[in-house]
């Protein structure tokens, strides 16, 4: 048997996408744009592989890939790492979530993970043999996810290791803020926690709001492995072009087990993606802006068919409570949307440890052309 702790064998995201497709609804489940990445970008990748970048790239990743990074984060948010020690390329974030649970939870260490939480964390913690405790997140009164310091604290013990943070938040679309970083900073410190922080969707916020690695607090450089991705910056999440930075004494085992994951990943990818952190900034700030317009676009729809729509500062995720359509049960209802509106969603009880705690709510992406979001809130207009 497969020890990853999930339920069906299949992850929700392929299990929406197939249901979508056979039954012909606008998928607003799994999270992936329709649109391509900067032309640039794109044209980058064919040039390098007309031009022989189709072998085996370094372990750690291309240099100038990795020198594209720390550049980045250096001018971003003034962290440094070295080049050759203190950065890793993976094959997307996935695979640098794994390593990074695998080299530093021993079985039966705790892993500390704010919930609702993505897939793949139930998964990398039990393929690693650690134990999971959630701290969770609930809605204030205007509709933001935040999550309250004493369950952090009390979700701490002896035996806790690591504390994984995903900020921007999948999937209610939470920036979390100075005072909850401090708060999770102070926990990371005083309980000697390795912090691993998911940043894939660091450029992707809105209304102003800030990303700020945990990795910039006080003391937190030492012990933080900050990860991100080209999938979502770059409109490429097939791409899986990935990273991990952090002190060398915590990459460098990362890199161990790395080395037997995927050892490597897509030369030619990498070229491109080292090109555009350099010279497509004004392109990712624009698909910011069309991506809050969508956002805002696809609330307005949300709104009208009667579902009551959370906060969203970041990601490309909205959700929605469906409790005003006169049912609770979030699963049943995502079975059924694209047979009775022709739209898929995902329900977000398959991101909580107990389902019955994220029951009455639904994802939906907004990451589609401004005509998809029409055509899925005509159809959804039919459910009132
Ligand atoms: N973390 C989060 C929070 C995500 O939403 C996703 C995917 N979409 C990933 C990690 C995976 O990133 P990648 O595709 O680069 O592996
Ligand atoms: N991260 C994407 C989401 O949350 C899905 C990625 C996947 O299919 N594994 O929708």
């Amino acid at each position: 048997a497969c020890p990853t702790g999930t339920g069906s064998g299949t992850t929700i995201f392929t299990e929406v996408t197939a249901l979508a497709q056979r039954t012909g609804a606008v998928n607003l489940g799994q999270g992936f744009p329709d649109t391509d990445g900067p032309p640039a970008m794109l044209e980058a990748a064919r040039t390098a592989i007309a031009a022989g970048a189709n072998q085996y790239p370094p372990l750690a990743g291309l240099p100038e890939l990795r020198e594209a990074i720390v550049t980045q984060r250096a001018l971003r948010y003034g962290t440094h790492y070295d080049v050759d020690t203190e950065v890793l390329v993976t094959t997307g974030a996935t695979e640098a979530l794994a390593a990074a649970l695998l080299a530093h939870c021993a079985p039966d260490d705790e892993v500390i993970v704010f919930e609702p939480y993505y897939d793949s964390y139930a998964a990398s913690i039990a393929l690693a043999g650690g134990r999971r405790r959630v701290v969770p997140m609930r809605p204030d009164a205007t509709g933001r996810f935040g999550f309250d310091p004493d369950d952090l604290s009390a979700a701490v013990s002896h035996r806790s290791r690591v504390l994984l943070l995903n900020s921007p938040h999948n999937p209610t679309g939470t920036v979390f803020d100075a005072e909850e970083l401090a708060a999770i900073a102070d926990c990371c410190r005083r309980n000697d926690l390795v912090a691993v922080t998911d940043e894939v969707y660091e450029y992707l916020t809105y209304d102003g709001a800030v990303h700020t690695p945990l990795a910039t607090l006080p003391g937190m450089r030492e012990r933080t492995l900050s990860i991100s991705s080209a999938g979502k910056t770059f409109s490429a999440t097939g791409w899986k072009v990935g990273w991990v930075c952090g002190p060398a004494h915590l990459v460098e085992p990362v890199r161990r087990v790395k080395q037997y994951l995927t050892f490597a990943s897509g030369t030619a990818f990498q070229v491109a993606v080292a090109q555009a952190l350099g010279t497509q900034q004004p392109w990712v700030r624009a698909q910011a802006a069309r991506l809050q317009t969508n956002r805002d676009r696809l609330r307005a729809s949300l709104v009208a068919t009667g579902l009551t729509p959370y906060v969203c500062q970041g990601t490309y995720f909205l959700q929605a409570d469906i409790r005003a359509l006169g049912t609770a049960d979030g699963i049943r209802f995502c079975r059924e949307l694209p047979h009775r509106a022709g739209v898929a969603a995902i329900p977000s009880a398959v991101f909580y440890d107990d389902p019955a705690d994220g029951l009455p709510i639904v994802r939906f992406v907004f990451c589609k052309k401004p005509e998809v979001l029409d055509e899925a809130a005509r159809r959804l207009a039919g459910l009132t």
